[in-house]
């Protein structure tokens, strides 16, 4: 079934979600303040429509209330991001994910009702910074401040070794929740799987005991 969002704020950041969720096939009304930036998306999204989403009036004439999952993309100008966010949570929108500037925002978002709160430009910049540190870490999803996911390549100590005999629960703290071998995933490894070359690990765990294991076991 369709699923129907809005996108508040038609930057680079909104417009990449308004394109993404369209060619998926889903519902989408594009809002903007500025004229131009409607009209560039009017063949793209389902409706794309002019607004001041600060303006609890307009957004109810453009029939918000009926959207499920708004997503607000107003980066730059913190004020208006955040009484956007109020307007649509005395709204009762049902999830509402927002695009946070600094982490004062961020704050403040979370304070006010905001489901999701999304901060890609530090997060991207976490995400370079692991990888440069290590060609073996492919990627990480912060669960928390203190506990992560990461995906990372299996270093050469850990060929040939199985789940049981690597202790690496009881050792690290942290779980292999999966590992993919070429097109092949392992949910839920057993014990007795034995790691190979190439094998990739997707781990979940606290920061710390994950850097415990990857300096251990990845880094070389
Ligand atoms: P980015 O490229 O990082 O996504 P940007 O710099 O292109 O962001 P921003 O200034 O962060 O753009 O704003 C994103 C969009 O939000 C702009 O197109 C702007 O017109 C729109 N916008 C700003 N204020 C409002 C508002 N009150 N109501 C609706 N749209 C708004």
């Amino acid at each position: 079934m369709k699923q129907e969002f809005a996108v508040i704020g038609l930057g680079r950041f909104g417009g990449a979600i308004c394109e993404e969720l369209s060619r998926e096939g889903m519902n989408v009304l594009a809002v903007d303040i500025d004229e131009q930036r409607v009209n560039a998306f009017k063949n793209i999204a389902s409706h794309a429509v002019i607004a001041d989403a600060t303006d609890e009036e307009a957004l109810k004439a453009i029939g918000i209330q009926n959207i499920d999952h708004v997503i607000v993309a107003i980066g730059d100008n913190i004020q208006a991001s955040i009484l956007t966010t109020v307007v649509l949570t005395e709204l009762g929108i049902k999830r509402i994910t927002v695009k946070a500037q600094n982490d004062y925002h961020e704050k403040i978002l979370n304070k006010i009702g905001a489901d999701v709160v999304v901060h890609p430009e530090r997060d991207m910049g976490r995400r370079l910074a692991q990888s440069l540190i290590s060609s073996n870490i492919i990627d990480y999803i912060e669960l928390s401040d203190e506990h992560r996911i990461v995906e990372v390549k299996a270093g050469k100590k850990l060929y040939g070794k199985n789940l049981k005999e690597l202790n690496i629960r009881a050792r690290y703290g942290i779980n292999v929740v999966a590992i993919k071998r070429g097109s092949q995933m392992i949910v839920s490894p057993k014990a007795e799987e034995t790691i190979a070359e190439n094998d990739i690990l997707i781990i979940i765990g606290s920061n710390d005991d994950i850097t415990r294991f990857e300096k251990h076991y990845i880094f070389e």
